[in-house]
């Protein structure tokens, strides 16, 4: 769980804090007719640094095991305002030559990092590529295809469950290619609207992938230089994918003044992360597994199927601000991330 500071407008107009983290890894909520406590596995409260995100929530693990082949998802989920972009991308940059502080880049570009860090030692050998999609209305887009955007469709196959078709990859070695990409296919292709609740909303689901394929290098250190001799595939190469999906909040059409082609948008939106919920409750009872996972319910699920129940490992992090005029929607992530705790998958 991740609570931002109260932005300038919730302190001017007088937003109460309802929302107290325990050094112990729990949430006090604490309003007048609620009283509740929340214990998740790490709690960030608003003077966390993105660091402390990084190396307390478990992502470097995460890029770890995206390098030992397995399939590894966090997400970012909760309201509209309420800080996904920030933990996973940082703030906006205020200008194209004004870059972000380096302590406030987010997860991604630190996973990237850590990815880049571990390639250019020398006991590994990975050829990273990165692809990435976007959820908008119900249509599945590749924000890295130049043109106009186009749905693409998604299909499943028995060995690859669900996929989707003709998406681009693009190969990457630097940390400058991969965070270009990251810029401008993210922040200028994305759909993003402003509205009352944030000026930069995203209005769709984003999942950026990395696909890391590892070959284990015998080092050549081992023999003097005129004995090397290459062993070809002598260690079976490893393929593990990392992603990153920022999903588009929700958001009561009320609160945020949407109308029109924008309700339109949150009505979507709304449609599939209670999609998104339904299937988080299902395997999250004892013995879900068993029981039928209605993943068919909207593109988001599908793509998601994998990391939810199947062989991925997942880490949500689910964001909450603490004024008490957020208070129903941030109870309701907080329930909705302790039902996520109790979902296990089988790596
Ligand atoms: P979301 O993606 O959930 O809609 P954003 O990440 O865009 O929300 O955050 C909304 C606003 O709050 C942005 O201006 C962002 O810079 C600010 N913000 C969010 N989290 C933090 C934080 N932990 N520290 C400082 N500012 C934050
Ligand atoms: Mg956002």
């Amino acid at each position: 769980i991740r609570v931002r500071p109260l932005t300038c407008t919730e302190t001017h107009r007088g937003d109460r804090q309802v929302v107290h983290s325990l050094s112990d890894g729990t949430v006090h909520v604490s309003a007048a007719r609620h009283d509740a406590i929340f214990r998740f596995s790490a709690v960030f409260d608003a003077g966390a640094s993105q660091e402390a995100v990084f190396e307390g929530s478990g992502m470097r693990q995460l890029v770890e095991l995206a390098i030992d082949g397995f399939s590894c998802t966090v997400f970012a989920f909760g309201q509209t305002g309420s800080g996904k972009t920030y933990t996973l991308m940082g703030p906006l940059a205020q200008s194209e030559t004004q870059a972000v502080s380096p302590a406030l880049l987010g997860l991604m570009q630190r996973s990237f990092a850590c990815l880049l860090e571990r390639s250019r030692s020398c006991s590994s050998d990975l050829a990273l590529s990165a692809s990435y999609l976007e959820i908008y209305n119900e249509q599945v887009r590749d924000l890295l295809s130049p043109g106009p955007p186009c749905a693409l469709p998604l299909r499943w196959s028995k060995t690859h469950g669900f996929y989707v078709e003709n998406q681009l990859s693009v190969d990457f070695e630097s940390l400058e290619a991969i965070t270009d990409l990251l810029l401008q296919a993210g922040s200028q292709r994305r759909q993003t609207s402003a509205h009352a609740l944030n000026r930069h909303s995203s209005r769709s689901h984003a999942l950026l992938t990395i696909h890391v394929r590892s070959r284990a290098v015998s080092g050549p250190e081992h023999h003097p230089p005129s004995m090397w001799v290459p062993q070809p595939s002598a260690c079976p190469s490893k393929q593990g994918t990392l992603c990153f999906v920022d999903l588009a909040g929700s958001e009561r059409v009320k609160e945020t003044g949407s109308r029109g082609e924008l309700s339109v948008e949150a009505n979507n939106i709304n449609r599939s992360l209670l999609a998104l919920g339904h299937c988080i409750s299902l395997l999250a009872k004892p013995g879900g597994k068993r029981t039928h996972i209605p993943y068919r319910d909207s593109k988001l699920t599908r793509l998601l199927a994998r990391s939810l129940g199947g062989s991925g490992i997942t880490l949500m992090v689910a964001c909450i601000s603490p004024s008490s005029r957020c208070l129903s929607e941030t109870l309701s992530t907080l329930h909705y991330a302790s039902r996520a705790r109790r979902v296990t998958t089988r790596p």
